[in-house]
């Protein structure tokens, strides 16, 4: 199997810290500090349900910001989908043999030292996906142990 999970759903927001403080406490989620990523134009911060998929807020970084462009045509709301998989080279053979195209050549970086890439969201009903590579394939560092106690 090529995809392992649905990693998170990215929503993207004006402003990173107010809504992280806003879901954290009407949620009762753990969240995580907000991390910059200026490669990508973006900043972006992590809200742990006790199971399933984590929520990443994601909010523009500069001028050239993809999100920014993303706020300006369709305002706040859900952004785009990330599933995890062990292997990226694999999987973007896996859709290059279909014919399905990436957003950039090579897998850039992401959050917390993993590899991402993009897939245009022209090829699956106008939904931005993601998928990203763990660095050292383990699971994620934050609240997750915990999270699976319960
Ligand atoms: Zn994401």
């Amino acid at each position: 199997m090529i995809i392992k999970k649905l990693d998170h759903i990215g929503i993207a927001v004006k402003d990173l810290e107010s809504s992280l403080e806003k879901w954290a406490e009407a949620f009762a989620f753990e969240k995580s500090d907000p991390e910059s990523l200026p490669d990508r134009g973006v900043r972006v911060a992590y809200l742990f349900p006790k199971k399933g998929p984590t929520i990443e807020l994601v909010t523009p970084l500069g001028e050239e910001s993809p999100v920014k462009k993303f706020l300006e045509s369709r305002g706040e709301g859900i952004h785009h989908l990330c599933f995890r998989v062990k292997n990226l080279k694999k999987l973007m053979a896996h859709f290059q043999e279909r014919g399905i195209s990436f957003l950039t050549e090579e897998p850039v970086r992401g959050a917390g030292g993993s590899r991402i890439i993009f897939i245009h969201p022209k090829f699956f009903n106008g939904v931005l996906i993601e998928f990203k590579e763990k660095e050292d394939n383990k699971e994620e560092i934050i609240g997750k142990e915990e999270r699976e106690k319960e």
